[in-house]
């Protein structure tokens, strides 16, 4: 007997290499998965393969979700190094700017997979990074909406920045975005903006143009934390705008988890042993994200600072920050020095599977967008240390709006490490990160009072994850 069932929606979903861009849009890949949806990941081959985990775990669990290999342009044409396909890889910043021009060649491979498809997919899902996706969409009539990583608070602010300027305050530095519900100022160094560095212009004209042509955006975030954002953004852009997070919450257990991305550096069950002997909301946990990369005397102001704290600590450094022999025997000391209190993760941890567990209770974060809401996911509140891009803005959100952050006190942006000079004074020193982790942790009223809000939100974006409660704005 022959079905008339129409077959389910297809989303075509083409996530910027970067973890802080794919990880998400891989959540939201299994979630439209799980609510009837078929979810294809476009990705090239070096992306693809760290992707294989997430797609076995996905084809184990049944869901519609299946990974799609483009090839990555050869490094002959692009200026990169062979094997080059993600920002974490990239060593030397002069190579950031070939790499988004290397992505503009992926659209010749993504039309041909599209046109060779059976039937036309009913959507596209393209990060605001991926501008090259607006007329390939365009050519093969396939509908896109865009994912930009941010929130709508930060999404906001940047439209109306680039719509209106920026207003000075005064005669110092201060500027405010024009067109918000709040005050929000910023400096000039931490004024919003993507792709704003000077040689990007092209790039972020081409990206504000997608944006523009797009049919809708889809945002990691939920109503409850920043409905007026939202009402604001979606009349701000002109179009549908659909907040579908905290997408993290999709992974319930460490095994999909651990399927996220890249293989965890320390086996997570002895890291939740760990924490299982620690007392609740007493452990500080300390990561920058993907991308930041601290050079050695900003690395041990980190460390000292945490253990001048006397509190318990998990701090995640990358396997790229302990090339040298040097940090290495460094972090050993430490640990020794903070033995049964601290422990250091060399390498990929599993934020989520740590942030979750009941034992933390503060997190030191760079304000990546994806770690700032899995914080607020799971009612933990921040030390805030913004390191560029959406970072500072990110950190006003969480500072004034939510009320759950406690700055560090950074007042302009540090680049990766690879662009950071190592004669450049410490932008922060071990007594701030000894003065903040202590506001965070202090068990003050106004400590109490900054995790009962966190715990508050927490609560609301496990409500905002129930099924039945996705739509347009709700
Ligand atoms: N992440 C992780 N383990 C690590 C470092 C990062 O699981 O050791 C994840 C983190 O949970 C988040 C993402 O990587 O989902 C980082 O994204 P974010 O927006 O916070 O920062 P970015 O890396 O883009 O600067």
């Amino acid at each position: 007997m022959s079905s008339t069932a129409e077959p389910p929606p297809h989303f075509i979903i083409v996530p910027l290499a970067a973890q802080g861009h794919t990880i998400p849009l891989v959540d939201i890949a299994r979630l439209l998965g799980e609510r009837g949806a078929r979810a294809s990941i476009v990705s090239t081959p070096v992306n693809a393969a760290r992707l294989r985990g997430v797609a076995d775990l996905a084809a184990g669990d049944k869901l519609p979700f299946e990974l799609v290999e483009i090839p990555f342009p050869p490094a002959a044409d692009t200026g990169l190094p062979p094997g080059v396909e993600n920002v974490d890889q990239i060593t030397d910043s002069s190579l950031f700017l070939p790499f988004f021009y290397a992505l503009r060649d992926l659209a010749g491979p993504l039309e041909a997979y599209l046109r060779a498809l059976p039937r036309r997919p009913s959507c596209n899902i393209t990060d605001w990074c991926n501008s090259w996706t607006a007329v390939v969409a365009r050519r093969v009539s396939v509908p896109r909406l865009f994912f930009h990583s941010p929130s709508c608070f930060y999404s906001l602010c940047d439209i109306n920045a680039d719509a209106h300027g920026l207003q000075q305050q005064g005669d110092n530095d201060r500027y405010v975005v024009p067109g918000m519900p709040v005050l929000v100022e910023v400096t000039m160094a931490t004024k919003p903006g993507f792709f704003n560095e000077p040689g990007w212009e092209a790039l972020q004209e081409e990206a504000m143009e997608a944006m523009r042509t797009a049919e809708g955006a889809v945002v990691n975030t939920f109503l409850d934390l920043e409905d007026e954002f939202f009402a604001c953004y979606e009349f701000t852009l002109g179009k549908p705008v659909w907040t579908l997070g905290p997408f993290c919450l999709y992974n319930r257990d460490v095994k999909a988890m651990a399927s996220r991305w890249n293989k965890p550096a320390v086996v997570q069950s002895a890291i939740t042993s760990w924490l299982d002997t620690m007392d609740t909301d007493s452990v500080i946990y300390v990561s920058f994200g993907s991308v930041v990369r601290k050079v050695p005397k900003h690395l041990y102001e980190v460390g000292h600072g945490l253990e001048d704290t006397g509190k318990p600590f998990i701090c995640v450094v990358k396997e790229s920050e302990v090339a040298t022999m040097e940090v290495q025997e460094w972090l050993s000391a430490l640990e020794a020095r903070t033995a049964g209190r601290g422990l250091v993760v060399r390498g990929w941890a599993l934020q989520l599977a740590i942030l979750s567990h009941r034992a933390v209770g503060g997190f030191v974060t760079h304000c990546g967008w994806n770690s700032m809401l899995e914080a607020i996911a799971h009612g933990v509140p921040v030390v805030t240390w913004p390191h560029f891009a959406d970072q500072f803005l990110n950190e006003r959100l969480a500072v004034d709006v939510l009320g759950v952050g406690v700055p560090i006190g950074v007042t302009t942006p540090a680049m990766p490490a690879t662009l950071i000079d190592d004669d450049d004074d410490v932008p922060v020193a071990r007594a701030d990160v000894v003065r903040t982790v202590s506001a965070l942790m202090s068990g003050s009223e106004e400590a109490e009072e900054r995790r009962m809000k966190a715990k508050e939100l927490g609560e609301k974006a496990r409500r905002a994850m129930e099924k039945g409660r996705w739509g347009r704005g709700a």
